[in-house]
């Protein structure tokens, strides 16, 4: 099995077989994300994907697998129908399928239908929400407006699969900070995911960010200024049970808490790391990355 391009997956998936489906994604265009661009979104032949599984089943038993890449829920349904369902007849101890869907792909689906992909073991959809505020989703070109985004997470959850929701810290600039940090957690409060993980923006060279950025039109704020956003978002939220992450190697402070329980614990320690001030506290800058 080749892979094409480079191959991302969400850190929980780092066990799992990863199945590339698709190359890049099918929206390409927020200003933030480097990982696909210059490369035109393809679906891949049907008869490819059931030639990889083949070659690799022999490898299993294989809990968990993931199909990449960007958003591969855009899959039109009797096509993703019949990868899920060759997986299983193939793979042996599958349990789980995991795919990413932003709000497009997802809102194309019914919940029937995604009904009917849980029922052939898609588990799991990563959903990148990015912040709740309207106008910093249409400035970073997300394609979807904070209405969108919640109705396509509420989707996932009506059909009874678990969602991972991904915020982005420091989108909002110097200026927009707070105003993104609410929003966000206000978005959150709404979508209610299963999983949500804040994960700290860098700016890639290649991107339209980065172009902002040398034109002096945004500007990152500074790590604990980001660690502010960090600390309104889990005070201003509210899960009715969540899995709340900001241990990605962007994080400047790895958190790992339930909620709704852990939340006040997590609030103190925000506080007490910003009012500090001690870069001693947080993640060196040579140990972050995407
Ligand atoms: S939808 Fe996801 S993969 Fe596609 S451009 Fe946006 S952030 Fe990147």
């Amino acid at each position: 099995m080749e892979y094409e391009g480079i191959v991302i997956r969400p850190p929980s998936e780092a066990e799992s077989l990863i199945l590339q489906v698709t190359l890049g994604c099918s929206h390409n265009q927020c200003t933030f994300c480097p990982t696909y661009k210059g490369r035109r979104f393809r679906i891949k032949d049907p008869e490819l994907i059931e030639k990889e599984i083949d070659e690799v089943a022999p490898y299993g038993p294989f809990r968990k697998v993931f199909l990449a890449d960007g958003d591969a829920l855009i899959i039109p349904q009797p096509k993703l129908l019949s990868i899920l369902e060759y997986l299983n007849k193939k793979v042996s101890g599958l349990r789980r399928v995991g795919i990413y869907g932003n709000a497009k792909s997802i809102l194309r689906k019914s919940v029937e239908e995604l009904k009917a992909l849980k029922e052939r073991k898609l588990g799991i959809v990563y959903l990148g929400v990015e912040t709740g505020d309207p106008a910093l989703l249409e400035k970073i070109r997300k394609g979807a407006t904070r209405e969108q985004m919640v109705e396509a997470g509420r989707k996932i959850k009506e059909a009874g699969i678990t969602l991972s929701a991904t915020v982005l810290l420091g989108l909002g600039g110097l200026e927009a900070g707070q105003r993104h940090a609410l929003a966000t957690a206000t978005i959150l409060s709404d979508i209610d995911p299963d999983f949500a993980s804040a994960l700290t923006l860098m700016v890639v060279p290649g991107t339209p960010l980065h172009e902002e950025m040398k034109a002096g039109q945004f500007q990152l704020p500074s790590p604990f200024e980001l660690l502010k956003e960090l600390g309104t978002i889990v005070a201003h939220s509210n899960f009715s049970r969540c899995y709340f992450t900001s241990n990605h190697a962007s994080n400047y402070l790895p958190i790992k808490a339930r909620m709704p329980k852990d939340k006040e614990a997590v609030v103190k320690l925000i506080q007490k790391v910003v009012s500090s001030e001690d870069r001693s506290l947080l993640r060196p800058e040579f140990l972050r990355g995407l």
